[in-house]
């Protein structure tokens, strides 16, 4: 599996508009933090975690020609708002060759978007336009929402090669939905647990991930910024989720322009002493820190 980070910033981005922070001035192009979102691929698959406002330029920039199905977490703007775009990967022949043809938006199922019921109401009134049958052919995407609901352990979603595990979050009051992709190699599992907007993680689906993989090869985790926020872990809350679940990797991501990528990466190294776990992680050749636009990451 190799994920790709297309964007690791907040709801904002960084530079903030109109902010002149040190920041939001940075030339270090890693402090430009585009809304969050991830490109798996893996084999003839490619998969897409949230579809924010900036996805257009995300996949120019990534070079993105294809996506099998598309993972969303929950339906606020920044990482929903770009489901237009996926007009041109939302029937079965996007990506022949002979494409485009007249009509091929009609063509096939649609594309099959991931979420759970509170994101698939949102995502069919705000996108209504979508659902509703005025006309065939193009101007709009042709999708198929997914409910998450039926998928677990013992029944996970396939897609290409792999398994993925849908994993309850709470975002404030609001649930929301993790994900833990998984590879089998030889009897060996690969795994990549994606947790964003998180506030909370019920015992239950620390249990699950566990259960599911046992320590991921790559964590990447909801990190805002050092202060504590209602609705997203902090750096320290981000850093305990870490040290219950012992990745080999730790990613942040949904940074604010509270710091730079240098000063994250100094704040997180000044804790470790407080995370024994992830301290000897560090010592044996893993990692903590934040991610950064362009990242990939590989297992
Ligand atoms: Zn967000
Ligand atoms: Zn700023
Ligand atoms: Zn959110």
């Amino acid at each position: 599996m190799k994920l790709t980070f297309l964007g690791t910033g907040t709801s904002h981005g960084v530079p903030v508009i109109g902010c002149t922070c040190s920041v939001c001035r940075s030339d270090d192009e890693r402090d430009k933090r585009y809304r969050c979102s991830a490109y798996l691929e893996d084999g003839d698959s490619a998969f897409l975690i949230d579809v924010g406002p900036e996805f257009r330029v995300q996949a120019l920039r990534a070079g993105i020609s294809k996506v099998s199905a598309v993972f969303v977490t929950h339906s606020h703007a920044d990482h929903l708002n770009g489901l237009d775009d996926l007009r041109v990967f939302s029937h079965t022949r996007a990506v022949d060759p002979s494409f485009p043809q007249k009509n091929n938006e009609t063509h096939g199922s649609g594309l099959r978007i991931y979420a759970d019921s509170n994101c698939i109401r949102d995502t069919k009134n705000r996108f209504d336009y979508i659902f509703t049958p005025v006309k065939e052919g193009g101007g709009k995407p042709k999708i198929n929402l997914v409910d998450v609901a039926p998928y677990g352990k013992d029944n996970p979603i396939r897609e290409g090669q792999l398994e993925i595990i849908p994993v309850p979050l709470m975002h404030g009051s609001l649930r929301v939905t993790g994900y833990l992709f998984i590879k089998k190699i030889s009897g060996v599992k690969k795994s990549i647990a994606y947790l964003t907007d998180c506030s909370c993680i019920p015992q239950s689906s620390i249990d699950l991930i566990k259960s599911c993989c046992g320590t991921p090869d790559h964590l990447v985790i909801d990190a805002l910024r050092r202060e504590p926020h209602s609705t997203h872990f902090n750096f320290e809350q981000a850093l305990g989720c870490a040290q219950v679940l012992n990745p080999v990797h730790t990613w942040f991501i949904h940074m604010t322009h509270n710091m730079s990528h240098v000063q994250v990466e100094r704040y997180v190294s000044s804790r470790l002493e407080d995370y024994p776990v992830l301290k000897e992680r560090v010592r044996t050749g893993g990692s903590v820190g934040p991610a950064y636009d362009t990242l990939f990451i590989e297992c």
